[in-house]
C-alpha cells in the first residue's frame, strides 16, 4: 500500500467502485480500500432501469447481460383473499432515455465483483482485506488507518470518499448519524428454489406483496433461484424467536397469494434477519471529505433504489472530488451545490412514496392507476429512478400528491389506524433502542 494518495476510498461496494473508476479514469491517485474480500454476499438485488446510464459510463453495460435476469417491470399484489394485482413495464415510463426501459436482477457478490475489478482495470489501487479502522483530520491532510495484511497501515490523501455502506465509518465516528423517526424498517429474507416465476417475459419481474406489517418481495435470480424476504415493522421483527425461517414462512403466509407462491419452495440459504436500518447522516460533506451511497443515508428498498443511490451519488460526488483536487474553489463550491439539491430532491420524491407505500390509499392507487395526464407512467419513471432532473415527471407528481390527498380522505378511517401503528412501532423501537 502506498504512503500518501490523492484520493482514498472507504468500502469497495457500488458507491466505492464507482467513485474509484471514475477518478482514477481521469488519472489521479486512487486507493480503494475494501475490509471484506470479493466475491462477497450482500442483500439488494433488483437494480434500476436509470442505473443503465451509469453503468454504460463505466462500460461495463454489456456485462450484465451474462451475469443477471432482464426486468422489465414489478408486480404489486394486495393481501386480500380475491386477488388483485397490477403490473408495470418500465418502458412504459415518461421520456424513457435509451437503454433505461427495463434493469437487471442481478446477485450482488457478482456484480460487486466485477465493479470492483473494474475500479482496478481503470487504475485505482485496489485493496481487500483492508478494513479502515480511523481517519485522523487534525494535520492538513488527513490520514488513515489501515489494518491489512496483518498490518496497522498509515495512509496520507488529499481528499477522503466514505463508501462504507451501512458501516457509515465517518458520520458514526462524526457523530452525524440520526435514526430516521418517520420510517422504522427491519427485514429477514433468504434464497429459495422451486418458487414459480411469473409467466413470459414478466419472468424477471420483481414481485412485491403487502402484508399487515409491511411488504414481501421476489426477485429472480439467475440458476432458478429466487431471492425472498420481508420488510416490516422492527416491533414485529423482534416477535421472531430462534426460528427465523418459520418465521419468514409464517409471515409470507400473512399474504395468501404470496404464500401460494411459496408451497414448494426450498431455501438453499440461511434464512438472516437485520434489525432497524432507517439513518441518516445530518452532515454529508467537509472539507476534505465526502459520504456516498448507504455511507451517507439509507431509508427503504421498497422501490430497489440503492444501488442506484450509491452509484449516483457517487457520479455526482465525483465532479465534488474532480474540483477539490484541481485547487478549482468555485467549481467545487458549484458541484458541492450540485450534490446536495440533487441528492435532496431524488431523496425527497422517494421518500414521499415510500412513507406511504403502506398506507390503504397509496395501496389503491398502486393497483387501481389512472394515467390521466399522464399520471401513471410519471409513477413508473419516479420507480425506473427518474427522481432528479426530469421536470415534467416532477410536475405530474405534484397533481399526484394531489390525487393521494382526495383518496386519502376516502380511507381516512383505514389510514389513522395504520398510521397509529406505525408510530407506535418506531416509538417502541427507540425507547428500546434508548
Ligand atoms: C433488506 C434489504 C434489501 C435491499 N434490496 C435492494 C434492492 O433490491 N435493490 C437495491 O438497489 N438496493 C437494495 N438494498 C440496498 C442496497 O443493499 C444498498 O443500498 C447498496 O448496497 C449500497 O451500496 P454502497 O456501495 O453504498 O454500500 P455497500 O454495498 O454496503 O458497500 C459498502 C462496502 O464497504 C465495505 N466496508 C464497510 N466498512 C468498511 C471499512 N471500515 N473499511 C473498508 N471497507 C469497509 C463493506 O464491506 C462493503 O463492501 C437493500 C437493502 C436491504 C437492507
Amino acid at each position: 500500500m502506498p504512503e500518501r494518495t490523492d484520493v482514498a476510498v472507504i468500502g469497495g461496494g457500488p458507491a466505492g467502485a464507482t467513485m474509484a473508476s471514475l477518478l482514477a479514469r481521469d488519472g489521479h491517485r486512487v486507493v480503494l480500500l475494501e475490509k471484506d474480500e470479493h466475491p462477497r454476499f450482500h442483500i439488494g438485488e433488483s437494480l434500476l432501469p436509470h442505473n443503465m446510464k451509469i453503468l454504460r459510463e463505466l462500460g461495463l453495460e454489456d456485462r450484465l447481460a451474462g451475469l443477471g435476469v432482464f426486468k422489465p417491470g414489478a408486480d404489486f399484489t394486495s393481501d386480500a383473499a380475491r386477488e388483485k394485482r397490477h403490473e408495470i413495464r418500465f418502458d412504459e415510463a415518461l421520456d424513457v432515455p435509451d437503454g433505461c426501459g427495463h434493469a437487471w436482477q442481478v446477485r450482488r457478490s457478482e456484480f460487486d465483483r466485477m465493479l470492483f475489478d473494474h475500479a482496478a482495470d481503470c487504475g485505482a489501487r485496489s485493496f481487500q482485506k483492508a478494513r479502515v479502522t480511523g481517519v485522523d483530520f487534525e494535520g492538513g491532510e488527513p490520514e488513515l488507518t489501515v489494518r491489512h495484511a496483518g498490518a496497522e497501515q498509515r495512509l496520507k490523501s488529499r481528499f477522503v470518499v466514505d463508501a462504507s455502506g451501512r458501516g457509515a465509518l465517518l458520520s458514526k465516528r462524526f457523530g452525524l448519524q440520526q435514526r430516521n423517526r418517520e420510517h422504522g424498517t427491519a427485514a429477514l429474507y433468504g434464497h429459495f428454489r422451486n418458487v414459480p416465476r411469473r409467466r413470459g417475459e414478466a419472468g424477471g419481474n420483481i414481485s412485491i406483496y403487502w402484508f399487515e406489517h409491511g411488504w414481501i418481495w421476489m426477485i429472480p435470480l439467475a440458476d432458478g433461484v429466487m431471492s425472498v424476504g420481508a420488510v416490516c415493522d422492527p416491533a414485529y421483527l423482534r416477535g421472531r424467536g430462534r426460528d427465523v425461517e418459520g418465521f419468514l414462512f409464517g409471515t409470507l403466509a400473512l399474504n395468501p397469494h404470496a404464500a401460494e407462491r411459496m408451497k414448494t419452495a426450498e431455501p438453499v440459504s440461511p434464512i438472516t434477519a437485520t434489525g432497524n436500518y432507517s439513518y441518516f447522516s445530518r452532515q454529508m460533506m467537509g472539507g476534505k471529505w465526502l459520504l456516498v451511497g448507504d455511507a451517507g443515508m439509507f431509508v427503504d428498498p421498497v422501490f430497489s433504489s440503492g444501488v442506484f443511490f450509491a452509484m449516483y451519488s457517487a457520479r455526482l460526488g465525483a465532479d465534488i472530488v474532480r474540483a477539490e483536487l484541481a485547487g478549482d474553489v468555485r467549481a467545487a463550491v458549484r458541484a458541492r451545490k450540485t450534490y446536495r439539491r440533487k441528492v435532496r430532491r431524488g431523496v425527497r420524491e422517494l421518500c414521499w412514496f415510500i412513507y406511504r407505500f403502506p398506507a390503504p390509499a397509496m395501496r389503491h392507487l398502486f393497483l387501481n392507476p389512472s394515467n390521466l395526464f399522464g399520471l401513471r407512467q410519471s409513477v413508473i419513471s419516479v420507480l425506473a429512478g427518474d427522481l432528479h432532473d426530469n421536470p415534467r415527471v416532477r410536475r405530474r407528481l405534484r397533481l399526484f400528491r394531489l390525487i393521494y390527498a382526495l383518496t386519502s380522505l376516502r380511507f381516512m378511517p383505514d389510514a389513522i389506524r395504520a398510521r397509529r401503528r406505525r408510530l407506535r412501532n418506531a416509538r417502541m423501537e427507540l425507547d428500546n433502542a434508548a
